[in-house]
């Protein structure tokens, strides 16, 4: 028993050791690599430009009724989601799951169904906050990632497991794709630059 509590504490401490020298080793790399620590956007990045994507009244107008509905401390559900996206093909927003921009709710189309929910109810949590009916603002990336969880954690599966597969295709080796992962981690999920 004690000789199988020695291996177990061994490999634990290896473990440790061994993440430990990776993570510092990632921090290195990426504070070379990336100096401005943020998260790496294409620069053939469309998906905002009007010209191309005519701004979707009828949703802007329905997203005046969510925020009235989140006043209210009515639930959203899947349904108002739907009514709220504007899907965008992958070519003008590579390597971007989603974003608020020109009062819409922009999601890409590369990403599953249940992504899809998880991307735009995190989306609809920052138009929240800046209009002041968010319930958490401490660290609103934070908060959005975890009003999206708690309503759609299975979407937070599949979005995790897409974004790797789109961010390891873009990335020139699997060394960058790890200081990617890294950046990308400590922006959205610790807040940290
Ligand atoms: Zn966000």
């Amino acid at each position: 028993m004690e000789k199988a509590l020695k291996l177990l504490f061994k490999i634990l401490l290896v473990f440790t050791l061994v993440l430990g020298v990776l993570i510092m080793a990632l921090e290195i790399s990426s504070r070379r690599l990336n100096p401005t620590q943020e998260p790496p956007r294409p620069p053939e990045f469309l998906a905002c430009d009007t010209n191309r994507y005519p701004p979707d009244q009828e949703k802007i107008d329905f997203l005046a009724v969510l925020v009235e509905k989140q006043l209210q401390g009515l639930p959203i559900t899947q349904e108002d989601l739907d009514r709220s996206m504007y899907l965008v093909p992958n070519h003008d927003m590579v390597g971007i799951n989603g974003l608020f921009c020109n009062g819409m709710i922009i999601i890409s189309e590369r990403l599953p169904i249940g992504a899809r929910y998880y991307v735009a109810r995190h989306e609809l949590e920052h138009l929240f906050q800046s209009a002041g009916v968010a319930v958490d603002y401490q660290d609103m990336e934070f908060s959005a990632h975890w009003v999206a969880t708690r309503e759609f954690p299975l979407g937070l599966i599949h979005t995790v497991i897409s974004s790797l597969v789109g961010a390891y295709q873009l990335s020139p080796s699997t060394w960058a794709f790890l200081v990617n992962i890294w950046v990308m981690f400590k922006f959205y999920f610790l807040g940290w630059k």
